[in-house]
């Protein structure tokens, strides 16, 4: 960059300062999106080190799944929780995409390549009330990285579910799992599909995505997600 662009950038930064999604501090220059300082110290799971991690075990007796990874630990007032506030209700999509490239040089580092990536969809009306789907952000990532397609009509979403935080593992199953439609338009025999959300609780919705997907021929299903709720 040259000086007149630096002081441009800078001059930009001093009328609308950008601050870090996780921490809220001005960005310094050369900073984009999450400070250095917060990309340092964000709760890495390294979940993709390892096949018997909790959010894989989650699934055990479940569903068949190959390879489940999570980037970040969620808590209640950290920073992660922070950062998907900012992805999912401030139209920072740039999070998603960000983090999302770190997922998918996590997946490359575990030998792992999927065929294709499904961001787990919104309900068309809320998709609309958004403006956008925070997993298609994460999914645009993670396919920057992995260089493979997504898909966002192969699987939609029919009903509007209710806000699932307080029902039980069983309730929130049972309040999803008729909730998505699939549009088989090809053949999923030999298909590895990475499905992508942007947090992991009890992993209903993914359940109810996976099994529609298995059930319908998938050889190979992986999950991948910006952070896992202990
Ligand atoms: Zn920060």
């Amino acid at each position: 960059m040259s000086l007149i662009q630096q002081i441009f950038t800078d001059l930009l930064q001093l009328l609308f300062p950008r601050n870090c999604n996780a921490c809220g501090t001005a960005l310094f220059y050369g900073e984009k999106t999450i400070c250095i300082k917060c990309l340092h110290d964000l709760p890495f799971t390294d979940f993709h080190l390892y096949n018997d991690h909790p959010a894989a075990k989650l699934f055990w007796g479940r569903i068949r799944v190959h390879q489940v990874t999570a980037l970040l630990y969620f808590k209640k007032g950290n920073r992660v929780q922070q950062l998907i506030h900012q992805l999912k209700y401030k139209g920072q999509t740039d999070v998603g995409f960000l983090l999302g490239k770190r997922i998918g040089e996590n997946i490359i580092r575990s030998g792992q390549k999927p065929d294709l990536i499904i961001p787990i969809p919104l309900h068309p009306k809320k998709e609309r009330s958004r403006g956008y789907n925070q997993s298609q952000s994460i999914a645009e990532g993670i396919a920057c990285i992995l260089q493979i397609p997504i898909h966002t009509k192969l699987l939609t979403r029919k009903i509007n579910t209710a806000t699932q935080t307080k029902k039980s593992r069983f309730n929130r199953f049972e309040n999803i799992k008729d909730a998505f439609e699939l549009h088989k338009t090809q053949d999923l025999q030999h298909k590895h599909i990475l499905l992508v959300d942007d947090i992991l609780t009890t992993g209903a919705t993914f359940e109810a995505c996976g099994k529609l997907l298995l059930d319908n021929g998938l050889n190979k299903l992986s999950i991948a997600t910006l952070a896992y709720a202990e």
